[in-house]
């Protein structure tokens, strides 16, 4: 596969402390330069911008009200753009920012746009970095603004730039037939060909601070990517040289395929 989405969630760029994980940052920005260097074309699409705002403005908890959550936004985003300008730049790449809501993406003339835009900026080989337009929608209930949580979106920003694979990075390392983080003896799928009503009954909410859709966000992105018969790839962030791994054609994590 030569285009490749790599969406990573919160977890894997910020320290469960709330404080933004730099060297993770770092080695995302590395990795991804040196794959760009070796010829694929390279889609970001990153979580954090809530994150990194709260850390900047030296707040343990969300505010409570939308605006205040949509101004926090706004702050980490332009903070997170300029974490991983630099550090692309380090390693001789230039980013490119791309921010999205559902109805830019539904209405056929501003998706058109969406396309035109990704596509120039990989032609001049330059790196999107994707994050939904928070400014515009931040409600959990706004459906026609909002997707709602980068699970979604990524498989969206597969679509719109026909990539050939996407691979989701999480704290965990795949899907699994009972939530592993509660459940000792839950066990890993390594393929999984179809999203149906059993293997939604199996995924279940984030346990953690940060997560936001837990399992079931990322099986209604698989489901997009299997209906636009593409691939998805769910592994671990952790350590980020997997996606070495995964792109010399390991078998690692779980394949939707
Ligand atoms: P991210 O922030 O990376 O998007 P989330 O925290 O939202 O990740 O989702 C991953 C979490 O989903 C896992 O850490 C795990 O606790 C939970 N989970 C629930 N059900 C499952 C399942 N069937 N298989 C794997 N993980 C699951």
């Amino acid at each position: 596969s030569k285009r490749i989405v790599i969406k990573v969630g919160t977890s894997t760029i910020m320290y469960p402390n709330g404080a933004i994980n730099l060297q993770q940052m770092e080695k995302l920005s590395f990795v991804l330069s040196d794959l760009k260097n070796q010829g694929k074309e390279i889609i970001l699409v990153s979580s954090g911008a809530i994150g990194v705002g709260l850390a900047r403005m030296n707040l343990t908890e969300r505010p409570v009200t939308i605006p205040e959550q949509q101004a926090i936004a706004s702050i980490g985003q332009t903070e997170l753009m300029s974490l991983y300008s630099q550090f692309f730049y380090n390693y001789g790449h230039q980013v490119g920012q791309i921010l999205l809501t559902k109805d830019v993406t539904d209405f056929p003339v501003s998706r058109q746009n969406t396309v035109n835009t990704f596509e120039q900026l990989l032609l001049k080989h330059v790196i999107p970095i994707v994050n939904e337009n928070d400014t515009v929608s931040v409600e959990e209930l706004d459906h026609l603004t909002r997707f709602g949580d980068n699970d979604t979106l990524s498989a969206i920003v597969l679509e719109l730039t026909d990539a050939d694979l996407l691979v989701m990075l999480s704290d965990i390392d795949g899907f699994y037939d009972k939530n592993p983080m509660k459940y000792k003896d839950a066990s890993r799928f390594d393929t999984i060909s179809e999203i149906n009503d059993t293997i939604l009954s199996l995924a279940q909410d984030s346990s953690t601070k940060f997560g936001t859709g837990g399992m079931i966000t990322k099986l209604n992105a698989a489901q997009i990517v299997l209906e636009a018969q593409k691939n998805m790839i769910l592994a671990n962030g952790e350590d980020l040289s997997i996606l070495f791994r995964i792109l010399s054609g390991e078998k690692i994590g779980t394949l939707f395929s």
